[in-house]
């Protein structure tokens, strides 16, 4: 039995975490049954913090902001997930997307439970200087759950190498000693690994090409159309190309383009670090939000935020596949119309894997101060996605079941697995 959201929830917009708990409750009926028992584990975070993060702007004022860092489950590991700096972060976005994490972790079988953080802020807004200083003091107000044995943050929405830089420097400083295990997603000359950067992008193509393989598709021509330009959606967009596809549509906050003959990615690449967004590229025509979601291609690709596939545009999305490089994109209605139309969804707790895949990766080079080439870490990126998309895949169809659900019967069976092993303490 669930028990009542908890008070401090009731004033917030809950979206994302609703549809977390919505796809726990599908898997339920497909899931071990000796673990059943355990799953209310899955429905609340272990611990939530919520801190005041005051910081002096340029002006000399003082500015409060809102931070949250989100312990989901640790059963399998330390808490790993990253940090995102949104006008729009809520506790209960975060609790979705550290229990996301908790999923992803498992799926993938990195050793780490589920953790995420935010500050809800709008970083546009903030100089260098402040943003500096905002990173350092939200690092400290969360430090008490940091360390590379207990939390290892990473960037995600508007977060980057250079903030990651000055979370581990703010904890090393303290700790009086260089930790560079304590996040990952860092510089390279900070113990940062090769293809970090393109990871999750790179995730997004395993296993889009891997679904095409079994659907009978072609990568080389594909037509895909991308939402968002940054860690995810940039690198997505562009190994894609290397691999013959066509970029025909592209979505930021700025506007949306399309070009059927495909977008010159490396020019709207510069236009975009000029201006800010990919608005104004003179190398394709405008397209409107809605018309968008409705651009024929084999493969959309949502890698913003969450809620952007919903009932009010399912319906005319005009992909084969949706290979959801955002986490939790889609809303459990819209899943509930793409699956109708016989579009296939692969899930983000597989899908966008590959960042945290890579770093566990730098985590483990930055343990053991052995670092590899390139080559090696895109090698077992690339195996050990393929494994966990197959092992996703054989349980759908020997199940019948949708990929997200199978997705969630794998991952939610090895949580639970640990935790039932673990028993209760005291
Ligand atoms: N932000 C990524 C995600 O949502 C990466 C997390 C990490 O590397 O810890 O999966």
């Amino acid at each position: 039995m669930t028990d009542a959201l908890p008070s401090y929830l009731s004033c917030e917009n809950v979206g994302a975490w609703e549809n977390y708990l919505d796809q726990v409750e599908r898997v339920a009926p497909h899931l071990d049954k000796p673990l059943i028992p355990w799953i209310e584990t899955l429905r609340r975070p272990k611990r939530s913090l919520i801190v005041d993060v005051p910081i002096r702007l340029d002006s000399g004022a003082v500015a409060h902001f809102e931070g949250y860092r989100v312990h989901h489950n640790l059963s399998r590991g330390p808490g790993k997930g990253s940090v995102r700096f949104h006008p729009e972060v809520t506790l209960s976005e975060v609790m979705a997307l550290a229990a996301w994490m908790t999923i992803k972790n498992a799926v993938v079988q990195v050793p780490y439970g589920g953790a995420k953080g935010g500050i809800r802020v709008d970083p546009k807004k903030l100089s260098r200087a402040e943003l500096e200083r905002l990173t350092r003091r939200y690092t400290m107000e969360i430090n008490v759950l940091l360390g590379p044995d207990r939390d290892i943050p990473a960037p995600d929405v508007n977060t980057n190498e250079q903030v990651m830089a000055w979370m581990m420097d703010t904890y090393s400083m303290n700790q009086g000693r260089t930790v560079t295990g304590v996040v990952t997603g860092k510089p390279l000359s900070l113990g940062g690994s090769l293809g970090r950067r393109d990871a999750t992008g790179r995730g997004v193509f395993i296993c889009a090409r891997e679904a095409a393989r079994r659907l009978g598709i072609p990568i080389e021509g594909a037509r895909v159309a991308v939402q968002g330009f940054g860690n995810v959606g940039a690198a997505a967009a562009r190994i894609f190309a290397e691999h013959g596809a066509k970029v025909v549509a592209l979505q930021d906050e700025s506007g949306a383009l399309h070009r059927e003959a495909g977008l010159d990615l490396a020019a709207l690449a510069a236009h975009d670090a000029a201006a800010g967004g990919i608005a104004g590229f003179a190398g394709a025509a405008a397209l409107s939000a809605e018309e968008f979601w409705r651009v024929p291609c084999e493969f959309l690709i949502p890698a913003a935020v969450e809620n952007q596939i919903t009932e009010a545009n399912a319906g005319a999305i005009a992909a084969k596949v949706v290979v959801e490089g955002a986490n939790g994109p889609t809303t459990p209605a819209a899943d509930r119309i793409l699956r109708e139309r016989g579009v296939t969804v692969i899930p983000d707790v597989i899908a966008n894997a590959g960042g945290v895949t890579v770093s566990y990766f730098e985590w483990v080079q930055d343990i053991s101060s052995f670092f590899w080439s390139e080559a090696e870490i895109n090698q077992r990126l690339d195996r050990i996605m393929v494994e966990a998309f197959n092992g996703i895949w054989e349980v759908a169809q020997a199940r019948r079941l949708p990929l997200r659900t199978a997705a969630f019967v794998v991952g939610c069976n090895r949580v639970l697995e640990a935790r039932a092993l673990r028993g209760l303490y005291p």
